[in-house]
Parts: C-alpha cells; sequence; structure tokens
C-alpha cells in the first residue's frame, strides 16, 4: 500500500510542536499557508500546514485525517511563513500560537480568506422584454424587482432589493426564469486623496535623498527631534513607493492616542489607507488585513501586531517612535514588533526605517557598530526653535501639594499670555497612600505588595496593579483615627490647580478620564481648540501629539525614573522627559520645560539638560558596555509565579542550577533567582531567573536541554512560568 499523503499542521495551542494528519484526497493536499479544520482532542480546531512530511512524526495508526482544507490558495505565504517560524524559533514560542497572533480573529476560526463580494443584480434582454403590468397580478414583487432594476440602469445591490422587500426566493425565482442576472460589482469609487505636501526644507530634502537612495535591505534609523518634519519625510518616502506600485507598512506604538497621524495618512492616501489595531471590531480587523493582502490597500498604518500583516508587495517598513516599549508584547507571545519588522526587511530584502526624537540604545548602538545608517534632523520646522529645559530644586521650593512655586509662577505667565500649559505625572488616582498617622500605615492592597491609590471623586481605594477595589472608609479600620491622603495623583493635581487658578479651563488626560468611548477624542479636541487652559495627564501626554499652543510643559516628579531598579529606568527618564518637552513650543511660540526635582546635581538630569539626548545616550551606553548589559549582551528572563512563596522559588533555584549544567558558564551568567520587583501581586508570589550573555549562540545552545527539563522540575504543576526572550522589563 502506497504510504498516506501527509500534512503537517501548526495548531493554535500551547505545545511546542506541529501535528501531523492524513489528507484523504483525491484532490491535492493543501499547500503550505493554508488553513485546515482538523480533529484534535475531543472536538476540531483551526491549523496551518506548515509542510508536507515524508514520513509521520508519530506512529502511522495514530494518524487522524484532515475534516476540511479551508483555503485554496495559502493565506500565508512562504515569506511570511518563514518569517513566523523564525519568530517561534528565536522567542521560543509555539508556532501554532505565533501563527495565530498573525491572523485576524475571524481567519482563526475559519472564515473565507476572501471577502464574498456583495451580489449585485441587473435585467437580461428577456427580463426587459416582460410584460410587468400583467405579472403584478399573478407575482407582484416579482414584478416590482422587474421595475426597479429597469429604472435603475447599473447593476443594482442586492441590499437595495431587499430594501424594497424582495427576498432571496423572488430572486432566485427571476434569475431561474433567465430574466435577472447577477454582475460583478462597479469598481468601487476609493475616497482621493485630499491633502497636498509641503515643499520640503532643506533638511528634510537631504534626508529624503539619503533615505531612498538604496531600496533593498538597509536599516535607516531617522534621529530627529520632535517637530523636525519626520513625518513629512514618511509620507514622501510612502509616495514614492506608490509610484512604484509598492505597499508600505507604517508601525506606530498607538492609534487612537494619535489620531492626528492617521488624519494626516487618510488626507495624504485616501482609500488606500488601512489602518489596523487592536480597537477595531472583528470584522473590520478581518476587511482591513484582506486589503493589505490582495493589494488594494497600499499604505497600512498599525500598531504591534500589524508587522505580520499578509502583503501583496511590501515595498518598505517605517517604525515610528521606535523606542517605544509598546512595541513589545508583554504577555503569551513576547516578541517585539520592532525586532521582528527588521527582520522581515531583511527576508524580503526591503529598506527599514526608524524613527524617533528619542532612539533606543539598541538602534544607536547598530548605529555606532554600523549596522544602521543614521540620519539625523536637527532643527525644528517653524519659528519656535528648541524649548529651553530648566530644573526647579525641589530642596529649597517646597512643593507640599505637588506644586513649586516657580512652577505656579510659570503657569500664570503663560496663562497671561492666552497659551497653553501640559503637565505631566505618571501617577493617576486622586494620592498614591491613604495613611493613617497612628498606626503609621498606609492602606495596602490584601493581594499586593503594594499600596491601595485614592480615588477620592468616587471615595474608592483602588489597586492599579490588580485592580481590587473597596470603599474608601475616612477612618483607619484597626485604631478609628482619621487617615490622610498622601502624595498626589493627577486627579490631586487638577483640584490644586483648579484653586490656584479658577478662571482657567483645566482638563485632565489619564486612563480613568478616558475610560469611556469618545472621551480621548473629546478631550483632545478640546486641547486642540484651545479651549483648554491647563492639561494634566500621565504618559499619555508624551505621545506624539502636536498641540501648537502649549508653551510651558511641566514634569511634576522627575525622581521616579533617576533610581529605578530596572537597568532602562534611565533611559525611560531620559526619554520620557524630552518626548514631553517636545510638546511645548510646536508652532511658531517658543516653548519653555521645567522639571522639578530633589536631585538636580543627578549627573543624568545634567548631562541630558545641558548636552541633550545624544549625549545622554552616549553616556549611557557607556555605562551598559561596562556592565554587559544590552545592547551589549543579549538576556533571557525566565519568570515564575505560585500561590505559595517556596513554589516559584524552588522551581527556579532548580531552574538555575539546570541552566548551570548546560550552559557553557564562560559564556553564559545565570543571575538570581530573585523576586520580582512587586513580589507579590494578585495574590501570587512572583519571581525571576536572568540568564545574561555577549552572545545569543551560546543562549541557543543551551534552550533545548534547558527547558525540557524544567518540564520535570518538581514544582513544575505548582507554577506559571514563561520565557522572555530580549525583556524590556524586568
Ligand atoms: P515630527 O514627525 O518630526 O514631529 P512633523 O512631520 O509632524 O514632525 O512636522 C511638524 C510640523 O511641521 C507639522 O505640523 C507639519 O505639518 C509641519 N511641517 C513638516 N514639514 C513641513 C514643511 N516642509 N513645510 C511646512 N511645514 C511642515
Ligand atoms: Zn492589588
Amino acid at each position: 500500500m502506497a504510504a498516506p499523503a501527509l500534512v503537517r499542521v501548526a495548531i493554535p495551542v500551547p505545545l511546542a510542536q506541529t501535528f501531523d494528519y492524513i489528507w484523504p484526497g483525491p484532490d491535492a493536499r493543501p499547500g503550505a499557508g493554508c488553513r485546515v479544520s482538523v480533529p484534535f482532542g475531543r472536538g476540531h480546531r483551526v491549523g496551518v500546514v506548515i509542510e508536507h512530511p515524508r514520513t509521520p512524526a508519530i506512529e502511522a495508526h495514530r494518524l487522524k485525517a484532515v475534516t476540511e482544507a479551508l483555503d485554496d490558495t495559502p493565506l500565508i505565504d512562504s515569506h511570511l511563513l518563514a518569517l513566523l517560524s523564525w519568530a517561534s524559533d528565536y522567542y521560543r514560542h509555539p508556532l501554532g500560537e505565533v501563527i495565530a497572533a498573525a491572523l485576524p480573529k475571524g481567519l482563526r476560526v475559519g472564515k473565507p480568506a476572501a471577502a464574498q463580494p456583495p451580489a449585485y443584480w441587473q435585467l437580461t434582454a428577456a427580463g426587459s422584454a416582460r410584460d410587468r403590468s400583467t405579472l403584478a397580478k399573478k407575482a407582484p414583487r416579482q414584478a416590482l424587482a422587474l421595475e426597479h432594476l429597469a429604472a435603475r440602469i447599473e447593476p443594482t445591490p442586492e441590499a437595495e432589493l431587499r430594501g424594497l422587500g424582495i427576498g432571496t426566493a423572488t430572486l432566485r425565482r427571476l434569475f431561474a426564469l433567465g430574466w435577472i442576472v447577477t454582475v460583478e460589482p462597479p469598481p468601487t469609487a476609493s475616497r482621493p486623496p485630499q491633502g497636498s505636501s509641503p515643499e520640503l526644507t532643506q533638511a528634510q530634502a537631504r534626508a529624503l535623498a539619503t533615505l531612498s537612495a538604496a531600496t533593498d535591505f538597509n536599516v535607516a534609523m531617522l534621529f530627529g527631534v520632535t517637530g523636525s518634519g519626520k513625518t513629512e519625510v514618511y509620507l514622501r518616502l510612502i509616495e514614492q513607493r506608490l509610484d512604484a506600485d509598492l505597499q508600505t507598512l507604517m508601525l506606530v506604538p498607538e492609534i487612537s492616542l494619535t489620531p492626528q497621524m492617521v488624519a494626516r495618512l487618510t488626507d495624504r492616501f485616501g482609500g488606500q489607507l488601512a489602518v489596523m489595531h487592536s480597537g477595531l471590531a472583528d470584522g473590520e480587523r478581518l476587511a482591513a488585513w484582506r486589503r493589505a493582502r490582495d493589494g488594494t490597500a497600499r499604505v497600512i498604518v498599525g500598531t504591534r501586531s500589524a508587522v505580520f500583516t499578509s502583503f501583496k508587495r511590501l515595498g518598505l517598513i517605517i517604525i515610528d517612535e521606535e523606542h517605544d516599549s509598546a512595541y513589545k508584547q508583554q504577555d503569551g507571545f513576547r516578541y517585539s514588533a520592532r525586532d521582528v519588522a527588521v527582520m522581515r526587511a531583511r527576508m524580503l530584502d526591503i529598506p527599514v526605517v526608524l524613527g524617533s526624537a528619542t532612539p533606543s540604545l539598541e538602534s544607536l548602538a547598530n548605529v555606532q557598530r554600523e549596522r544602521y545608517r543614521l540620519v539625523e534632523l536637527t532643527e525644528r520646522i517653524g519659528s519656535a526653535g528648541e524649548p529651553a529645559l530648566r530644573l526647579i530644586d525641589l530642596n529649597h521650593h517646597s512643593a507640599g501639594n505637588g506644586l513649586s512655586q516657580p512652577l505656579l509662577a510659570a503657569i500664570e505667565k503663560h496663562l497671561a499670555a492666552g497659551n497653553q500649559t501640559m503637565l505631566f505625572l505618571n501617577r493617576r488616582g486622586f494620592a498614591p497612600a491613604l495613611f493613617c498617622p497612628t498606626c503609621a500605615a498606609a492602606a495596602q492592597c490584601p493581594r499586593c505588595d503594594a499600596n491601595l491609590t485614592l480615588h477620592a471623586a468616587i471615595g474608592r481605594l483602588r489597586c492599579h496593579h490588580c485592580g481590587n477595589d473597596r470603599p474608601a472608609d475616612p477612618s483607619c479600620p484597626t485604631c478609628g483615627t482619621e487617615r490622610v491622603a498622601v502624595g498626589e495623583g493627577t486627579q490631586r493635581i487638577e483640584e490644586n490647580l483648579t484653586a490656584y487658578f479658577p478662571n482657567a479651563t483645566i482638563a485632565r488626560l489619564d486612563r480613568d478620564a478616558t475610560h469611556r468611548k469618545g472621551e480621548l477624542a473629546a478631550i483632545l479636541k478640546s486641547v486642540n481648540s484651545g479651549s483648554v487652559d491647563i492639561l494634566v495627564g500621565t504618559q499619555m501626554l508624551t505621545k506624539g501629539h502636536d498641540f501648537p499652543n502649549v508653551t510651558l510643559v511641566g514634569v511634576l516628579n522627575a525622581d521616579q525614573g533617576l533610581f529605578g531598579t530596572d537597568f532602562r529606568a534611565p533611559e525611560r527618564l531620559a526619554q520620557t522627559i524630552v518626548q514631553v518637552a517636545g510638546r511645548a513650543g510646536r508652532g511658531s511660540l517658543p516653548g519653555e520645560v521645567l522639571i522639578q526635582t530633589y536631585f538636580p546635581h543627578h549627573p543624568l538630569l545634567q548631562c541630558l539638560l545641558e548636552r541633550g539626548y545624544a549625549a545622554f545616550a552616549a553616556m549611557a551606553l557607556a555605562e551598559r558596555h561596562a556592565a554587559g548589559w544590552p545592547p551589549f549582551g543579549r538576556l533571557v528572563l525566565l519568570r515564575a509565579d505560585s500561590h505559595r512563596k517556596q513554589d516559584s522559588e524552588n522551581f527556579l533555584v532548580a531552574a538555575a542550577r539546570s541552566a548551570r549544567r548546560h550552559a557553557d558558564t564562560s559564556q553564559v551568567t545565570v543571575l538570581g533567582p530573585a523576586p520580582a520587583v512587586m513580589e507579590r501581586r494578585a495574590g501570587r508570589f512572583r519571581h525571576q531567573l536572568i540568564l545574561l550573555a555577549a552572545q545569543r549562540a551560546p543562549l541557543d545552545a543551551l534552550f533545548g536541554k534547558w527547558l525540557a527539563e524544567l518540564k520535570s522540575i518538581p514544582e513544575v504543576n505548582r507554577v506559571r512560568y514563561s520565557l522572555d526572550v530580549d525583556p524590556v522589563e524586568l
């Protein structure tokens, strides 16, 4: 008997293996990249064919047969499949789950890959000849349909006929009689582009010329201060690709926060644009995916997961704000969309442009090693120039309510000039602690090693780590003493500002103020229209907004980032300061930036303020180099958590021992295990183990045996564990 035809299928399950099935024939086997429905466990799953193996990975008698092939042509082309396999290997994540992450939900559950075109109907010659008044007596609906189609000379969408009460049965009958036929839908009138492009400045023209010089694989780091016209350069690059009939993928960290970016792209590219992000409804996402794949969308702007979109002819990838940690997925399949994008470009032999006003140290190290080309835009567009940055020493100017006297005076001055102020504080809520003076203790989350945050307006205490939520009793539950709110969150700052500036309009931009649909857009709109005088907000403020009338930016507390435990804390702080400062003085009005700190002599702040981000980055890179940390070393983090503290501890102690046994310890350093920064979170104890190596190869050599051995550690069933390759947070 001939050996059965086999297909190897990746199925989205948390198992690091693929599954072989018999293809029952007689048709040809579905090719690699086609979806199939296969029996799995007690039910069925949708998987993707990876290859046609000659011999099965399991005994032949245990093989089951494919139930149904879902695609005639591959949904995932060979290039994308190669990229996904690479990502699965690199991040040590099951291929089936990696592929699932690349597909919109509709396709994961087996919906057709091609959109079903809407039906259009038209009269035939026989249909036009039919006498409608006699027909109307015995079949009024048929007559109505013919009447309507006769009046409407163009092909008529079926939905329009249904609107008249004409159902499928009637249409079928008319079709059977040969009176009507379906026709191809008329070409959709695509929305024409509206905007015209401004003439480039000399600096932009130079940058564009350098960036467009090569069309094969190369990575360019476009390092341009905020407002230097990077986006305009992206738009020109995209236009060049359109002229060559090629698609562009543009990744952005966040879409909802930057409606201006999408508006600009829509203006310029009209109906050729598709937007992809997690806020879309399943159907919309699927529609955008299909348009990218069939090539009707030629500019695709999207967040992280858009890096896995299927394209017809991709010619360029742009990664805006490449330093943003939102590009790293922090759970499940923990990939970096930036790094995957660079790999994708390499495989396709097309260029990548990374853009930022505050490039990541990783990318700057690649510039130093001459792997990436540096292209700079050093001047802002317009007459405003760079904002002036100044420190306010809180040791000399008390800020008991979060706002020091020099800052209040500056706000006063900018208000009087009719301009807007933006205040940044990375802490939402009213106060970060509700404190009992008698017990000398703050209200704690029962499930986390963290204080509860007071949300005074709604009278509740909330944990910002696990979501625990309870009424805020003003008196201490232990001793009855009246408790006091200590410290400031954005809500309290908003309240304090109202007291100082009763005539000013104050708005707040943070997660609490924007969780209902439409709230975010409304706040951004009122800031843009100038009706808001002072805007207080969290990290959300740093994200690329272009508010032309903001002339003063205040950073209320820079110190949180100065002494962080994460080796990336200084880099993050510098990026935040520069990004938030970049919101000041974007139009023709010069900007001023004031930073409150208790550590005005800290070398990081000094370097950043006196010599700028590039100098800061050089200093920080030298420190990383000395310590062997990324980008000069490769990191892998093994995290584990459990209900009982000793389970994850013991698990990681055993994991560390195993790593030391299998690794070439001259090349791999095993650090820990150690408790996570917040050891207990949502009732679980969290620990982590770090592997550090100068190169990736010795880590790769270790993974196979080590990861297999983790499964036999006695505590394995009592812990949740995950591997994070190139972690961005420790
Ligand atoms: P970035 O992306 O670097 O922050 P943008 O491209 O958004 O900079 O440009 C900043 C502002 O300057 C925007 O309002 C933009 O419309 C405007 N702008 C950019 N390039 C030009 C130009 N060549 N001529 C006139 N205005 C420009
Ligand atoms: Zn909690």
